[in-house]
């Protein structure tokens, strides 16, 4: 029985659009809010309102779906500071927990056996300052960084990135994953192929599936 409550904009099921598990069943638990302002945000409708739910509340609504995978997103989860203490909750009913995060806060103190699926803001996001670089070090094997390309430029600073970080070496997967309609698809694919980098291309599944609904 936990005390602790968060702002919670939706809980819902869908398939995982992205992310080593694209494709899987999971359950979604969205936060209200986030301290960033990326020009391509696709959950802005996250960033006001919402609903306060106690963590057992929140237990008790995802296990409804019986879910095996369970994907903390926003807005900016970290940013309401009992996301921690809910994260570790769920792993403690038994799913494959993951965090989507911006890169911008912390990851000190997250439970170890969630999977943090990270950002690192490109300069064309409109918020490359806010990378918090010493995140890095705290990623390990089963973790994912990934890049929401908008151009070219992006692109090689990505590279750069990788390089610059050795993140290959330091987290199970890279990401790149091309803005939704301001980066050609097939351009990225290419450039990843003439470059042979060591990244998996993907791209939004449930933008695909369903567009730019809330709830998917
Ligand atoms: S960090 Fe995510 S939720 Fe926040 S503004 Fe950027 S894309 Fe939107």
């Amino acid at each position: 029985m936990s005390e602790s409550s968060v702002r919670i904009t939706e809980i819902f099921y869908s398939l995982q659009g992205e992310s080593r598990t694209v494709g899987l069943p999971t359950v979604f638990v969205r936060l209200t809010g986030c301290p960033l302002r990326c020009q391509y945000c696709d959950s802005e409708y996250a960033f006001f309102g919402g609903e306060r739910m106690s963590l057992d509340e929140i237990c008790a609504k995802v296990a409804s779906y019986q879910p095996r995978f369970v994907c903390v997103t926003g807005g900016e989860p970290l940013a309401q500071r009992p996301c921690s203490e809910l994260l570790t909750a769920l792993c403690d009913q038994g799913y494959e927990v993951s965090l989507e995060t911006s890169g911008a806060l912390s990851l000190e103190g997250i439970d170890s056996r969630v999977v943090k699926v990270m950002d690192l803001k490109t300069p064309d996001s409109g918020e490359v300052e806010r990378n918090l670089y010493e995140n890095i070090a705290l990623l390990d094997s089963k973790d994912q960084v990934k890049f929401v390309i908008c151009s070219r430029q992006d692109y090689d600073w990505a590279r750069f990135k990788l390089s610059e970080y050795s993140l290959v070496d330091k987290v199970g997967e890279v990401l790149f994953s091309p803005s939704y309609g301001q980066v050609d698809l097939k351009d990225l694919a290419n450039w990843i192929v003439e470059d042979n980098l060591p990244v998996r291309f993907q791209f939004q599944l449930h933008k695909l599936l369903w567009g730019d609904q809330p709830g998917y």
